[in-house]
């Protein structure tokens, strides 16, 4: 007989959700085997290519021997400049490129990494629910418990702050916030970010803003949280290269704000990963100084889209949000159905695919997320699809 060991995965691991685009990818596969001509709006994962003279700039850094060695843990000066002078241009901030920067594998990298820089068992961890599913899960594997802040279309898919009791707020350690909003497509007013500073500050929570999407909007730039006063002396923001320059594949954002909150984080990192490949930090810099009509030229693609399906499933009959940024679309789904029923049926029946509300946590319920990442005539063709099985 052979002999073996048996496997068994830690609590922490049992107990956490399947990745929620992991099962999705599953359906996908099956639908795709079965010959479907699948029209994928489930991922934000931005179909347009990078820029060529990012890709270009790569190229030259991936030929420099002095990027084949480790880089830095907190990232190269030049890049934490560069990231310093992106902030200053787009949104008046100052920031000290030593310690107030500092660069991650992708925003996700250091989403995940920072409760275990702050969190302890039974301390808890402010969420919000629809919501980015790292947030919880990097709270569970610090073995904190997190407590759900419901974004409802009735408070402009805002967090209700006063309903979140005071013995919760005592032991809460950090809030995640994320607008403009992955997935309600929400932005959030300067009088929202004013109610948190204030609540931060008289219960000592750190603020985590994931401001992945703060380039990807349709009328004018939304604010930054460190743009709101005192900012800085509570919290950081979150920023990835990912959806703003059509890089998800390159693994590469980047942290800013408080210095001590950074130092924590930082100091994770430097047990677990040895920093971003240089060539790729190269790479970013050439990134961040783009242009403004390249931006715009992104921004337009996605407003024509979201212009199409926006009106096409409104005509329809679908309640949805209209987005004054991300790329992103809420909709509510019809009442017969529930958020995974509704999938499955868009996608066996016309061959859609969308992401079902309750995979980013129970207040999604009764939600269906599209992603605008198809071109306009497959957006066009979704419509009509869409439109044939209501
Ligand atoms: C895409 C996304 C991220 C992750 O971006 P990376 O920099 O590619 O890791 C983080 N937060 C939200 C809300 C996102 O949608």
């Amino acid at each position: 007989m052979e002999k073996r060991i048996s496997v068994e995965l830690s609590t922490r691991i049992r107990h956490l959700p399947p990745y929620l685009f992991a099962s999705i990818d599953k359906m996908k596969q099956k639908a795709i085997a079965r010959g479907t001509d699948l029209i994928d709006l489930s991922i934000g994962d931005p179909d347009i290519p990078t820029p060529p003279h990012i890709v270009n700039a790569m190229k030259v850094a991936v030929e420099k021997p002095a990027n084949h060695r480790y880089p830095s843990y907190e990232g190269m000066p030049s890049y934490r400049e560069a990231v310093a002078l992106w902030y200053r241009k787009r949104f008046g901030v100052k920031l000290d490129p030593q310690t107030e920067v500092l660069s991650l594998i992708g925003s996700k990298e250091g989403i995940g990494h920072i409760p275990l820089a702050f969190v302890d068992p039974g301390d808890i961890v402010l969420v919000p629910s629809p919501g980015y599913p790292v947030y919880s899960a990097g709270t569970l594997f610090a073995g904190g418990e997190n407590h759900v802040m419901p974004l409802n279309e009735k408070n402009d898919f805002l967090p209700d702050l006063d309903a979140i009791p005071k013995k919760v707020l005592r032991k809460a350690k950090l809030i995640f916030l994320n607008y403009p909003n992955n997935p309600t497509s929400a932005i959030a007013p300067v009088k929202f970010y004013k109610e948190v500073v204030g609540i931060a500050l008289k219960y000592n929570i750190i603020v985590c803003h994931d401001a992945s999407y703060s380039e990807i909007y349709y009328d004018k730039r939304p604010l930054c949280f460190m743009q709101i006063p005192g900012a800085k002396d509570m919290g950081i923001e979150f920023h990835s290269l990912s959806k703003t320059y059509n890089m998800t594949g390159w693994r590469i954002g980047f942290a800013v704000g408080n210095r001590e909150v950074l130092a924590g984080l930082g100091k994770i990192k430097t047990n677990l990963d040895s920093g971003v490949f240089q060539a790729i930090q190269e790479a970013a810099i050439v990134a961040l100084d783009t242009g403004d009509e390249i931006l715009s030229a992104i921004r337009k693609t996605y407003q024509e889209r979201r212009d199409v399906f926006y009106s096409g499933l409104k005509k329809l009959g679908i309640h949805l949000m209209k987005p004054r940024a991300t790329f992103y679309i809420w909709a509510k789904i019809p009442s017969n159905f529930d958020s995974t029923g509704f999938v499955t049926h868009l996608l066996k029946r016309a061959g859609v695919l969308a992401t079902p509300g309750n995979g980013f946590g129970e207040a999604g319920e009764g939600f269906v997320r599209f992603a605008l990442t198809a071109s306009v005539e497959r957006i066009k063709e979704a419509v009509e699809r869409i439109g044939k099985i209501l």
